[in-house]
């Protein structure tokens, strides 16, 4: 019984390292989307403000090199986000669009929610929101939806 019960202890320590180390890969992968999701929700922003994306803007917007933002705009495009037309002018896509628009609806609501039930000053919920939005379940952000809609 023992034997068993050691047996057990051993083989969950070692199905939590294989998790450990399967974690890896998955938190590169969340870390590339992240960063992918926050160039677009600053590409939608710019779109609604300047009728236009411009990688110049981009840069100025996040604080990166514009090496970076054009190694970004290569990604995006790959993955079929944007559409890069002649003379560089950058166009979301329609699957581009829609996770935008996603992560705008996630960042308002949140904002809303660490605003008026947490009452986070506004600074400190807007900055937070745009970390959460992007790791955020579906099942908890659909909580806050039906909480905010409920409760004001
Ligand atoms: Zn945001």
């Amino acid at each position: 019984m023992l034997c068993f019960i050691k047996n057990n202890l051993i083989s969950n320590k070692k199905l939590k390292e294989k998790r450990g180390q399967k974690q890896y890969p998955l938190k590169n992968k969340m870390k590339n989307s992240e960063s992918s999701e926050m160039y677009l929700e600053v590409m939608y922003k710019l779109e609604e403000r300047n009728g236009v994306i411009r990688s110049v803007d981009i840069a100025k917007e996040l604080g990166y090199s514009k090496p970076s933002v054009s190694r970004a705009i290569g990604l995006l495009k790959t993955e079929e986000y944007i559409l890069q037309e002649p003379y560089g002018k950058i166009v979301l896509s329609k699957k581009g669009r829609d996770k935008a628009k996603m992560i705008m609806e996630r960042h308002n609501l949140l904002t809303e929610f660490l605003t008026k039930c947490l009452k986070l000053n506004a600074n400190l919920a807007e900055q937070d929101a745009c970390r959460i939005e992007h790791i955020v379940s579906i099942e908890t952000m659909d909580a806050i939806k039906k909480y905010l809609e409920t409760n004001h």
